[in-house]
């Protein structure tokens, strides 16, 4: 045969060859995605399927040219048919295959698919040589892997949890993500993306908006979205403890920071200072606030955000559903409802000092008190109720509020936090002066409230008759039902509570099952001590008292500590030891 003729030829076979593997690879692809998504059933079927094509292609052109080529793509056409008919009856009509629509989007992301692919070929190569496989033997399994993987996670959709590299690279991606319904707003109450536009559309915002439902779905209080050299993970923090939700890389890691930032409003651009912002999103007939801050870290940007979810159910229910036991929750309603005074509800972060200082609040009628609060930021809107908000920024302070508030003849304040004298002060002195002051304060107990506000410079007399009574606090996790396992008590816990042997049979400790992620606890519960003011610890407080001394006379005043309720909440079968050591000994 005529040498050019042949050079002609095996130039078109091979450019052909180039095609028709790229269409493969971005069908394929799109497959993938779309049994991802659609939750088609037997999605392996399919992947395998038009994996082995792939392979059938490279393996039969080498050997028998453009025949085997042509063979390849009629069976690759056929199959594509196939599943689209599958696809077809899952989908609206505008999102059918093979309509223009479909094709542009199968081969708009080409560039990025093959990329994706290469990378992927590229360390599975790697990873052949070391097992002693030849380059394309590499490539291959390579190749079938990525299939598995796909199928495997996409297959078994309904698994929690999902952390496997191949379901968060795509999940990241914005593949195998319909629009999930979720109605997000900036601050201003503007939706964020035109709906069905190119940005709403686009695999970042689809990424953040799966991060987001997630979050909502796992009932995460905070979402963590952090970069380290290799990916982005991300984690939520779910009961108070946070828990790695899935990993990303790099790339489409910082594109999902990009689209969270045009939604709660932030410069884009401005990566090297630290930014806040705010957004709101509705999910399920739920109204989340959300509040996000962005900083610069040494690998790029991370991004918390905080979710709240707007009327909360303990707010209606009030103090009796907060697992407060009701030999506390009598005496604490006799403290609420006195005319004036004080009531301080103390704990570190996050352990639910603010619920317990709203459920107080509900308790108060509102019709007949003019109540009024003043928050960092206001987190729950309640009605008949004045809201201000602190702006620290602008020195609108706790204190200058407070001032200005005490004019208006307020009958119930709360106070957000105390963080300060001057703010601990003017407080003191509306409770001392016919008004009722709720605040929450940031020390480990009730008694190291009280060295806590000597600390602050506050003198002594004040706090001896301001402070009516001091709530600790923490929130313990509740274990879960369906797997929590009955043990023997050990005896220095039987030894610690006093009980008799063989009067408590059992406790339970944590396992894990599907129904509570594995973690062993679902939900969680307040542990409480209170202390109520009395003559005896009155007189302490002018004499410079020590913890020590403080703490003998609150169990002479019977104040049952944080670690005895979190004991009895073990005998309850409520919680396990170790969770009550965990949160009372941080
Ligand atoms: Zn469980």
């Amino acid at each position: 045969m005529n040498p050019a003729i042949t050079t002609a030829y095996g130039t078109l076979l091979l450019l052909a060859f180039a095609g028709i593997a790229a269409a493969c690879i971005a069908t394929a692809d799109w497959v993938a995605e779309r049994c991802g998504s659609l939750k088609i059933p037997n999605a392996d079927r399919w992947l395998i399927a038009t994996s082995v094509n792939a392979g059938l292609l490279l393996v039969g052109t080498i050997f028998f040219g453009g025949w085997a080529m042509l063979a390849v793509t009629l069976l690759l056409a056929i199959e594509f048919f196939l599943f689209a008919r599958v696809h077809d009856r899952l989908v609206p009509a505008k999102d059918r295959a093979l309509t223009k629509h479909n094709v542009n989007e199968v081969f708009k992301g080409l560039p990025s698919r093959l990329k994706r692919f290469s990378s992927m070929i590229r360390r599975k190569f790697q990873k052949g040589d070391d097992a002693g496989l030849t380059p394309s033997a590499g490539a291959a399994a390579g190749l079938a892997d990525r299939f598995k993987e796909l199928g495997g996670a996409f297959g078994g959709g309904a698994k929690k949890n999902a952390a496997t590299a191949a379901a968060a690279a795509a999940a990241a991606l914005g593949h195998a993500i319909t629009p999930v319904k979720i109605d997000l707003r900036k601050k201003d109450g503007r939706p964020a993306f035109e709906t069905n536009g190119d940005d709403a559309m686009s695999s970042n915002v689809l990424a953040a908006r799966k991060m987001l439902v997630d979050a909502m779905e796992r009932e995460a209080t905070d979402i963590h979205f952090e970069p380290n050299e290799k990916q982005y993970t991300v984690r939520l923090r779910v009961d108070g403890v946070l828990q790695t939700d899935l990993t990303v890389p790099v790339d489409a890691g910082k594109g999902i920071i990009s689209a969270l930032k045009v939604i709660s409003d932030m410069d884009i651009a401005e990566r090297r200072r630290p930014q806040d912002g705010t957004f709101s999103a509705i999910y399920n007939e739920g109204k989340y606030d959300m509040r996000a801050a962005c900083t610069p870290t040494s690998y790029g940007e991370k991004m918390v955000i905080r979710v709240l979810k707007s009327s909360g159910g303990m707010l209606k229910t009030g103090l009796s559903n907060i697992g407060i036991r009701n030999s506390i929750l009598t005496q604490l309603r006799e403290v609420i409802h006195k005319p004036y005074g004080m009531f301080l509800v103390t704990g570190p972060t996050g352990s639910g000092k603010t619920t317990t200082v709203y459920a107080s609040l509900s308790e108060i009628d509102a019709a007949q008190h003019n109540i009024t609060t003043i928050e960092d930021p206001v987190e729950y809107r309640l009605d008949g109720i004045t809201q201000i908000s602190v702006n620290t920024a602008a020195g609108v302070t706790f204190a200058s509020i407070l001032r200005s508030v005490l004019r208006q003849d307020p009958d119930v304040l709360l106070v957000g936090e105390i963080r300060d004298k001057e703010t601990a002060e003017i407080a003191c002195q509306a409770a001392l002066t016919g008004h009722f002051v709720f605040s929450t304060l940031h020390a480990n107990d009730t008694v190291a409230t009280i060295t806590r506000m000597l600390d602050l410079g506050l003198d002594a007399t004040l706090i001896q008759t301001a402070v009516t009574a001091v709530l600790g606090q923490r929130l313990a996790r509740k274990l879960c039902t369906q797997c929590r396992q009955p043990v023997e008590p050990p005896p220095e816990f039987l030894q610690r509570l006093g009980a008799k042997p063989g009067v408590i049979k059992h406790i339970y400790r944590e396992k894990g099952c599907e129904a509570c992620g594995n973690t062993g606890f679902k939900g969680r519960v307040g542990l409480h001590e209170l202390l109520v003011m009395n003559d005896e610890i009155r007189g302490l407080i002018v004499e410079q008292p020590s913890i020590q001394d403080l703490r003998a006379a609150a169990r002479r005043n019977k104040t049952r500590s944080l670690q005895t309720d979190g004991m009895l909440k073990v005998v309850e079968g409520i919680t396990s030891i170790s969770e009550v050591v965990r949160v009372t000994t941080a």
